[in-house]
């Protein structure tokens, strides 16, 4: 029998250079290739297109978050077909983002038959504004039965439309939001949205206490962080555990893993870089402001950054970072992997969320300010954002849960699954001693800025990092760094609004009675940050959070550690998550019920499926190998050596039954969080078992005959 792994295979897989499409083709410096928003029908786009007064009353109607009119939709639909047909555009599509976390489109064509013979290009303005997809197959969580299975698309005009190329064709892309025909959310969109008014409502009232009476608007802003991995296409396709579940069920730890720290930020190799150049170029046309690219730790992976934008169009840009870097991979031979943790041993991927907010007037409320009264308001809205995540912590921590995530988070690469602030040193001693009132009042006042002279203003730029916090302060942002790297944006940042819109709210009801009761502006301040401090700096760690130590203290502090999904997803429909999305009309119960139940089936589903193919990788690819290993050991008549491989086979089989039969028998008749229960406590432990011997196996069986290829191919040869 021919030997089923052959080297030459590695070395077809490290050849590029014909996959790529763009390598010699582009010259920057022609005016042509200035691509940046080419495939975006943007404000300028609009303005140059639209009647004036159009123009501006679309910029009326989104400035002021009112309802369109038809009048107006048929007018920007026109230009918005012109515009498409000129980019070769043949197809429009509602562009939306069901619960799956993914995007859909149905696409239907410009064309209309005409009669004589020809086609004719049409599109109103009822067409760009709603649509009516078939629904019935995205998940719902139950809010509504399959016979009533409308649902409806409807134009998002904060998020520009974009051209989708492909090489035989273009689409029109209409970012939309999707709900049910009785009105309720059934995508990521639609809460986000309704996140970022109540965020701009409690902060504009906010505002006004502080004496700002011009800001109409507050937005909350996101630079998201991507980290992927990228393998070979050819080794992708010879795994079906990558296939199916975008992660490696089996393999061996390689001799060679991220010790020497020789990849993170290293130089970029010529192949991947080539991909980068070619990915961003794609990304600048869809108007992506993509701005950093690195190694990251583990090898073969890399991290993309783009600049911030409002948390809506930031969110729709991530989906859409996602899609391309997995397209253009393909023109390189490369697959590129999202998957949280897709090589076990070995540094998963994961999101970094940079959050703000931000005045319409351009300034920033987490940016510490020269100036006393910058400052003042400054702790204010950091203060609120401390209160939010220690009330909310077990919120933030479910926002971020699936199935992938819980081979990350506590897994001393990613932050724990305990949600704490990180503040840095300066601004901790700050609040420190606004809440303890100590020192001599004259450090109080110098750190919060207000005496004359202002003492040492507050600290910050760059500042002190902390790697391991999951919500760290960083100059004028908080990144929250638990998103893992297949996630949409959309939900983490849904809470995240609306828990500080709450706490906003809070504080500023303080702040107006302290002021109401007669104290300057400084004092009041300082008595509600002294308040929110004390009551909330329990969830404030400077320390390491990879520690055995910290997982004790933040017990004592009474911090909760939601080690699994399982153990998080409830949250969404605690009480107290229903109280605060419901007042801020963010989601009601019914809605957070849907989610709950759709995150809880993503979970039990993506584990049956992982669990199903590593059954049947075990029972018709392993096993066989091992039993062919085992004939040539005994063939070779070596007693000693049959001793040591027989008995592991015979566990490998013995463990792979119980993983069959814990994917047979299924409990019936349960809840869906008792079914995702089964497959935490009795599924996964029955798949870790058969990898366990598998894995062994590995490094038994003569590499010739192991049938898939190794991580030390997958990760290091590029
Ligand atoms: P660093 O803080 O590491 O020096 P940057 O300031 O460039 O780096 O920001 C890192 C990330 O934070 C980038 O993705 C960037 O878009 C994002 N970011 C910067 N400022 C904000 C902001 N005001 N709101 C949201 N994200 C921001
Ligand atoms: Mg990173």
């Amino acid at each position: 029998m021919p030997p089923t792994r052959l080297r030459p295979p590695n070395v077809n897989a490290a050849q590029w250079t014909a996959n790529g499409d763009a390598l010699g083709a582009v010259d920057l410096t022609a005016r042509a290739n200035q691509i940046y928003g080419a495939n975006v029908f943007s404000p300028a786009e609009q303005r140059s297109r639209l009647p004036k007064d159009v123009y501006k009353r679309l910029q009326q109607t989104l400035d002021n978050g009112k309802p369109l009119d038809e009048a107006l939709a048929d007018s920007v639909a026109a230009a918005m077909k012109d515009w498409a047909l000129e980019k070769g555009a043949t197809h429009y599509t509602h562009w939306f983002q069901p619960l799956t976390g993914l995007t859909a489109e149905k696409h239907d064509s410009f064309y209309a038959p005409t009669g004589d013979g020809t086609a004719l290009a049409e599109f109103s303005g009822g067409e760009l504004i709603q649509g009516e997809p078939d629904a019935s197959s995205f998940p719902t969580g139950g809010i509504r039965a399959t016979f009533e299975a409308r649902g409806y698309t409807a134009w998002d005009p904060s998020s520009p439309a974009f051209i989708l190329e492909n090489p035989n064709g273009a689409l029109l892309c209409i970012p939309t939001a999707f709900a049910s025909w009785t009105g309720e959310a059934l995508d990521q969109k639609i809460p986000l949205l309704r996140s970022m008014d109540a965020l701009s409502k409690s902060a504009v009232r906010a505002l006004r206490l502080f004496g700002d009476e011009q800001t109409q608007r507050v937005y909350t802003t996101v630079g998201p962080e991507q980290e992927y991995f990228l393998v070979d296409e050819q080794y992708f396709y010879e795994r079906p555990d990558l296939i199916n579940t975008g992660r490696t069920l089996f393999g061996a730890k390689p001799p060679k893993g991220h010790e020497l720290d020789d990849h993170y930020f290293g130089s970029i190799p010529e192949r991947i870089l080539a991909y980068m150049l070619e990915s961003e170029r794609e990304l600048q046309k869809l108007g992506v402001p993509v701005k950093t690219r690195h190694n990251e730790v583990a090898p073969n992976q890399y991290e993309l950054a783009p600049i911030f934008e409002n948390s809506n169009v930031s969110s729709d840009h991530q989906q859409l970072t996602m899609q391309v870097l997995q397209n253009v991979a393909r023109r390189y031979g490369l697959v590129c992997l999202m998957h949280e943790k897709p090589f076990a041993g070995v540094n998963g991927s994961g999101k970094h969320n940079n959050w703000s907010m931000g005045t319409d007037t351009g300034s920033n409320l987490l940016e510490p300010g020269a100036d006393p009264a910058t400052n003042i308001r400054f702790l204010f809205f950091c203060a609120a954002v401390i209160a939010a995540v220690n009330k909310h912590q077990a919120l933030l921590r479910a926002s971020v849960a699936n199935a992938g995530q819980d081979h990350r988070l506590g897994a001393n690469e990613a932050p724990p699954a305990i949600i704490s602030i990180f503040l840095g040193a300066e601004l901790e001693k700050a609040f420190g001693s606004i809440a303890s009132g100590d020192g001599d009042g004259s450090t109080e006042r110098g750190v919060l800025g207000l005496g004359t002279p202002v003492l040492p203003p507050l600290p910050m730029h760059g500042g002190d990092r902390n790697r391991t916090s999951p919500f760290a302060f960083t100059g004028n942002k908080f990144e929250f760094r638990a998103l893992g790297s297949s996630m949409s944006l959309a939900f983490p940042n849904t809470v995240l609004n609306t828990i500080a819109a709450e706490a906003i709210d809070a504080l500023a009801e303080d702040l107006e009675n302290a002021l109401k009761a007669g104290a300057t502006l400084e004092d009041a301040v300082g008595q509600v940050v002294k308040q929110a401090y004390s009551q909330n700096k329990q969830v404030c760690f400077m320390g390491d959070n990879y520690s055995e130590e910290w997982h004790a203290e933040a017990e004592a502090r009474g911090l909760l550690n939601l080690r699994t999904t399982p153990d998080a997803l409830p949250w969404v429909v605690d009480d107290q998550t229903v109280s605060v999305f419901g007042n801020y009309g963010v989601l009601s119960e019914r809605e957070l019920e849907s989610r709950y139940e759709v995150f809880l089936e993503q979970y039990v589903t993506k584990l049956n499926i992982e669990a199903e193919t590593a059954a049947s990788i075990a029972r018709t690819m392993i096993l066989p190998a091992a039993v062919r290993h085992l004939n040539e050991v005994k063939a070779s008549g070596i007693e000693d050596l049959v001793a040591e491989v027989r008995p592991v086979v015979e566990e490998l089989a013995g463990s792979l039954r119980a993983l069959e039969a814990v994917n047979r028998d299924h409990p019936a008749d349960c809840s869906t969080l008792e079914h995702a229960e089964y497959m935490r406590d009795t599924v996964i432990p029955a798949m870790n078992d058969v990898r366990a011997i598998a894995d062994g196996l590995e490094r038994l069986v003569a590499d010739d005959l192991w049938p898939r290829p190794k991580y030390e191919e997958m990760l290091f040869i590029k």
